[in-house]
């Protein structure tokens, strides 16, 4: 076993793969040629998602062009989705890594009545952000991304 396999177990975005492909990971949206789109978890930015590469990679730069631009294809249908879904003031696409080193993306709604729109989301409290949405709403939720998504980018898987 090589040290790559060692770091990939300690990547907490692999974990979370590894839930979705068993299927126990409840906020699975979508699983798309290059990535996997699950709801985020802090709904106070509702429709808030994270997209999640499927290559165990830590910059975006290292993914083989081709490669990068079919995932980054698969970026902007989700944003066109939650564009067309949620018609937010903006949305936000944060590609960090710095607390997990595999390429993800948050993308978030941003709404006019937030009173910090004007600035990133991590400048407003996490208890604040991480705001739960109520079983049937979040459920709701799910199922109109993944409508629309299929409908933009048929190759999405959604079930
Ligand atoms: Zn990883």
């Amino acid at each position: 076993m090589g040290s790559g396999e060692t770091e990939v177990r300690a990547c907490g975005i692999c974990s979370i793969i590894e839930r979705v492909k068993n299927r126990t990971f409840p906020d699975w949206i979508a699983e798309l040629p290059r990535s996997w789109l699950t709801l985020g978890d802090a709904q106070f930015y509702r429709g808030y998602c994270v997209l999640l590469a499927k290559r165990h990679v830590t910059e975006l730069h290292a993914i083989p062009r081709g490669e990068a631009h079919e995932l980054l294809d698969e970026v902007l249908a989700v944003g066109r989705t939650l564009a067309e879904l949620l018609n937010p003031l903006k949305l936000n696409y944060e590609c960090l890594g710095n607390q997990e080193p595999h390429v993800h993306w948050h993308i978030f709604p941003r709404y006019a009545d937030d009173s910090m729109r004007l600035g990133p989301v991590w400048l407003r409290p996490e208890a604040e952000r991480r705001v739960a949405l109520e079983e049937g709403a979040r459920l709701e939720l799910i199922t109109a991304i993944r409508r629309e998504l299929v409908r933009r980018l048929p190759t999405a898987r959604i079930g």
